[in-house]
């Protein structure tokens, strides 16, 4: 008898899993059926006297305008400054220059190419 129980309890565990694995892989599926990514959000509040005078490029650091040294990421908003720039405004502003994301020194990534 408790091997009818438990064997009707797991096929009913077994349809129940199967059946939300089937609704979340529609989901799934919708959303990359979608012809277009989201547009990005505007930047917050950035620096003003940033990005406007020196081209955010891929080579050149937001910050300084020059060519970037020590490349480093900040993960909070995806951009790339020189080592030494960011952490210096890093620290005053605890802000990203260009977004202005709340930001942290943890959120630091050098780049290695
Ligand atoms: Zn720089």
């Amino acid at each position: 008898m408790s091997n009818i129980f438990s064997l009707t309890f797991r096929s009913s565990a077994f349809i129940i899993q199967f059946l939300d694995y089937w609704n979340t892989r529609t989901d799934l599926r919708q959303l990359f059926n979608q012809q277009q990514l989201p547009d990005l959000p505007p930047p917050i509040s950035g620096d003003k006297n940033l990005g406007k005078n020196s081209p955010i490029s891929l080579n050149l650091c937001p910050i300084c305008g020059h060519k970037r040294t020590n490349a480093t990421a900040l993960t909070s908003s995806g951009y790339v400054f020189c080592y030494s720039c960011i952490h210096s405004y890093l620290i005053k502003n605890n802000r990203c220059p260009i977004t202005g994301f709340p930001s942290k020194l943890e959120q630091l990534v050098r780049i290695f190419s």
